[in-house]
C-alpha cells in the first residue's frame, strides 16, 4: 500500500486512537484477521494501548468468523473458504459451536442471529481506526449510527449512494493524510476516495464535514458498512 507520511500535530499521536491513554502499542487498522495472506506492505497502523488492543481482539475474532460462516452459510470447516478462518475455528470448538447456533431455521429459511453488539464493537474500532489514520484526529465517542448490510441485499440506489465519493465541505485536520490524498472532483469540489488496502478484500473511505464523520468499509466484497458520528 503506499502510504503519505503525516505532517500534523505530533501530540496527536501520542494517545490511544480509541479510548485517548497513554499508547503501549501500535495497531493494524483493519486487523489482519481480515486480510488474506501475503499481506500487503506497509498496512496502516495506529497508536494504541495495551488494553484496547487487547480488548477489541476476541471480537474481531467473532465478527471475522461469522461473516465466513454467514457467506458460506455453515461453520463446516472443509465447505469455508478462507484459510485464516479454517485454521481459526478447526482450533477454537466453543467459538464454533456458538456460530454454530446462532444459524437457525425458520419456515425453511436458513438465518443466522449475530451476536450484535460485538459486532458493533469490533466496527467502531475499525472506523475509529481508519478516522485517525486518514484525519490524525481520533474520536473517542461512540458513533452516533452503525449500518452494515450484505452488498448482494442492497438495491441500485443504496449501492451508488454506498460506492460514491462524498463531497468534503470542510477539509480534513491540516496535514492528515485524507487532506494529502483528496482527488478534486470537476468542479473544483474536493472528493473523499476509497482506499483499496487489499483488492476484493478490504477497502475503506473516510470523509469529514463540518460536524459530521462517515467511515464507510468493505470487506471480503460482501459485507457493507457505514458508521456515522454527527458531532452538532
Ligand atoms: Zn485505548
Amino acid at each position: 500500500m503506499r502510504q503519505i507520511n503525516t505532517f500534523s500535530d505530533k501530540r496527536l499521536d501520542n494517545m490511544c486512537s480509541y479510548c485517548g491513554d497513554f499508547p503501549d502499542t501500535r495497531d493494524h487498522v483493519p486487523s489482519r484477521i481480515l486480510l488474506d495472506e501475503p499481506f500487503p506492505e506497509n498496512l496502516p497502523v495506529v497508536p494504541c494501548c495495551d488494553k484496547c488492543n487487547q480488548g477489541f481482539s476476541l471480537d474481531e475474532e467473532y465478527f471475522a468468523c461469522a461473516i465466513e460462516c454467514i457467506i458460506q452459510g455453515t461453520t463446516e470447516i472443509e465447505f469455508l473458504n478462507r484459510q485464516k478462518i479454517k485454521s481459526i475455528l478447526s482450533k477454537k470448538e466453543n467459538l464454533k459451536k456458538r456460530i454454530e447456533s446462532s444459524f437457525v431455521v425458520e419456515n425453511e429459511n436458513k438465518y443466522f442471529k449475530i451476536d450484535l453488539p460485538r459486532f458493533e464493537n469490533a466496527i467502531t474500532k475499525l472506523a475509529k481506526g481508519h478516522l485517525k489514520f486518514e484525519n490524525s484526529e481520533p474520536q473517542f465517542e461512540n458513533p452516533t449510527s452503525i449500518a452494515f448490510k450484505s452488498i448482494f441485499d442492497m438495491d441500485e440506489n443504496e449501492e451508488e449512494a454506498f460506492f460514491t465519493p462524498t463531497v468534503f465541505d470542510k477539509a480534513p485536520e491540516v496535514g492528515s493524510r485524507g487532506l494529502q490524498n483528496l482527488l478534486i472532483g470537476h468542479n473544483q469540489e474536493i472528493l473523499s476516495h476509497w482506499t483499496i488496502v487489499q483488492e476484493g478484500t478490504y477497502q475503506y473511505m473516510v470523509s469529514v464535514s463540518s460536524g459530521v464523520e462517515i467511515v464507510r468499509i468493505l470487506i471480503w466484497n460482501y459485507l457493507a458498512i457505514e458508521v456515522i458520528w454527527r458531532n452538532q
